[in-house]
C-alpha cells in the first residue's frame, strides 16, 4: 500500500507531565466505545469521530482494549513475546533498560515499555484499518478530530495531537 500518510509532531499534553507513561492516574482517562480507555480530551474526540464516522457508514473501533491506552505492564509482556535478547542478523531493533532486544521473525515492531503514546492514552490501533475505507475515511477527517499517523509503515496507529485541547465542535 504505497501512499503518503500525514506525520505530525506529537504534543504531549500538559495534563500528563507529573504522570508515567503506561501508569495514568485512572482519574485521568475516560472509557471509549466498544471498548478501552484514552487520555480524556482524546476520548472525547475518539468519541465524536467515531460517531462522525458512522454517519458516512465506517465502523471505527480499536483493534483490542489494550490497542489505545495500554497499561506497562501489558506493553512490556507484548514486548517480552516479540523481542529477545538474543542477537538476530537484520532484526529491528529496540532499547529497553539499557539492553538490545531484536524482533523475531515475522512479529510486528513495539514501541519499548515506557516510551509508547498508547502508555499516554493518546493513541489508537484501529481495528480493519486497510479494508471497508477506514483509511480513506480517516485521511479525509481525522485531521479535523485532531489525529495523525506517527509513522508510514503503521497505517494502523493513529494518535491524538492536540494535547489537553479539543477539536472545534467537541465538548
Ligand atoms: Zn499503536
Amino acid at each position: 500500500m504505497a501512499r503518503d500518510l500525514p506525520v505530525r509532531q506529537f504534543r504531549k499534553p500538559v495534563g500528563l507531565i507529573k504522570q508515567e507513561n503506561g501508569r495514568l492516574d485512572p482519574a485521568l482517562l475516560r472509557a471509549i466505545k466498544p471498548f478501552g480507555h484514552l487520555y480524556k480530551p482524546a476520548a472525547a474526540s475518539w468519541q465524536a469521530m467515531k460517531q462522525a464516522a458512522k454517519k458516512d457508514g465506517v465502523i471505527l473501533k480499536p483493534t483490542s482494549a489494550f490497542d489505545a491506552y495500554r497499561p506497562y505492564t501489558i506493553q512490556r509482556s507484548v514486548f517480552m513475546q516479540r523481542y529477545t535478547a538474543e542477537h538476530i542478523e537484520g532484526a529491528s531493533v529496540r532499547t529497553f533498560e539499557g539492553r538490545l532486544y531484536y524482533l523475531k521473525r515475522g512479529l510486528a515492531p513495539l514501541a519499548s515499555p515506557g516510551t509508547s503514546n498508547h502508555g499516554w492514552g493518546c493513541a489508537v490501533d484501529i481495528w480493519g484499518v486497510t479494508a471497508e475505507g477506514r483509511l480513506e475515511w480517516l485521511l479525509a477527517n481525522y485531521e479535523r478530530f485532531g489525529w495523525s499517523h506517527e509513522l508510514q509503515s503503521e497505517p494502523w496507529h493513529i494518535r491524538y495531537n492536540l494535547g489537553d485541547d479539543l477539536p472545534l465542535g467537541v465538548v
